[in-house]
């Protein structure tokens, strides 16, 4: 099923997107999230008055080292990936850049720490899925994720797999879905809090099988993973950024891939289709952010170093090692990342409050 069928089946309203990659969206329930807008162009047009007036300010960008914010502890996912593009974009930008972790609340901290940063093009946030699930997951998310950033562009896109600590007993989906009916009290599930793209792809698991398991929040699914490889948590959904290394070394139990075909580095890995549970579907974008009095002429550096390094050939193969995929030029762009954050906003809102989670 596809994100069309899926707003068909729930009766909301078809949105027009194009198709972002081979990952494709799927789910009578939720979806992968791999596509945009078909049309219509960004918001931010220098409409305000930093952007209109910013271009002294651009002129000698970067006269100063940037920061990239991760939401996430070090070591995890969303961390991997930002380092891996920080490296080639302070070559291209001429500045250094450095990655701070600001942990806490799903990611929420972080975004709302940079909403509020100096509007200056130093302070870059890097996020993923949870940018557009967590107006729907918070009563009070102190920003507005299409209000108070200006998008810079999409980075990549990654598979989750489900895995579990090694000595689970269920060795397929099949017989973990049968699992979890019979003994969800007893199971717990890890996730890098309300508003991580665990927490969101544990939500899509509980609901294709109708089960509410403890759950059990880290600040990245870095920790997260150290402790399920311990024993001391039972499942978790989890980038294939994060999974791969512990898949293939065979430290975790693997069931499946969210995705609607196999990933090349983990060929032996069935999807959840193939496994018997091809209502749960999610993949996870990443993009980058920067606070929306940004001056337009910054943003459009920050883009072009990022396209750049999106075609390093060590990204590329770093990347595709870990079952991810650059997004192309054309995603790489302040209006493909806003098209993406407003549908994915739009896709997500309906189906988390159909599940009744909201942190107040
Ligand atoms: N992958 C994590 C998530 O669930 C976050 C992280 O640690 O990068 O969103």
């Amino acid at each position: 099923m596809s994100l069309n069928h899926l707003a068909e089946a729930s009766g909301r309203p078809r949105p027009a997107r194009r198709s972002l990659s081979r990952y494709r969206a799927a789910s009578a329930l939720a979806a992968a999230a791999f596509a945009l807008a078909a049309c219509g162009g960004g918001t931010d047009g220098g409409t305000d008055t930093a952007a209109d007036g910013g271009e002294d300010a651009a002129a000698g960008y970067p006269e100063q080292d940037i920061t990239f914010v991760v939401p996430f502890s070090a070591g995890g996912p969303t961390d991997t990936v930002t380092r891996l593009i920080a490296e080639p974009m302070a070559a291209e930008l001429g500045a250094s850049i450095i990655v701070q972790n600001v942990e806490g609340a799903g990611g929420t901290i972080a975004a709302g720490q940079v909403a509020g940063a100096e509007a200056d093009g130093y302070t870059v946030l890097m996020h993923h899925i949870g940018m557009s699930t967590a107006p729907a997951l918070y009563a009070n998310l102190p920003y507005e994720p299409l209000e108070d950033f200006k998008p810079v562009g999409l980075v990549t896109e990654v598979p989750m797999t489900i895995i579990a600590r090694k000595d689970f007993e269920p060795e397929t989906l099949e017989e973990l879905v049968t699992y979890l009916k019979a003994n969800a009290d007893d199971v717990t599930l890890a996730n890098a809090g309300v508003g991580a793209a665990s927490q969101l792809c544990g939500l899509l698991l509980q609901e294709a099988v109708g089960v509410k398991l403890t759950e059990v929040p880290y600040k990245g699914t870095g920790p997260a993973l150290t402790d399920l490889v311990g024993g001391q948590v039972d499942l978790m959904c989890d980038q294939t950024t994060n999974t791969t290394g512990q898949i293939k070394g065979d430290e975790v139990k693997a069931y499946a891939v969210t995705t609607p075909e196999r990933v090349e580095s983990l060929p032996d890995l069935p999807t959840t289709e193939e496994a018997g549970l091809p209502e749960l579907q999610v993949g996870v974008w990443h993009g980058l952010y920067v606070p929306a009095d940004t001056p337009d002429a910054v943003v459009e550096k920050l883009t072009a170093a990022l396209q750049k390094a999106l075609e390093d050939d060590n990204v590329v193969s770093q990347l595709a090692e870990l079952g991810a995929a650059p997004s192309s030029q054309e995603d790489a762009t302040p209006e493909a990342h806003r098209e993406q954050l407003a549908s994915q906003i739009e896709l997500w809102a309906p189906i988390i409050k159909d599940a009744g989670v909201v942190v107040q």
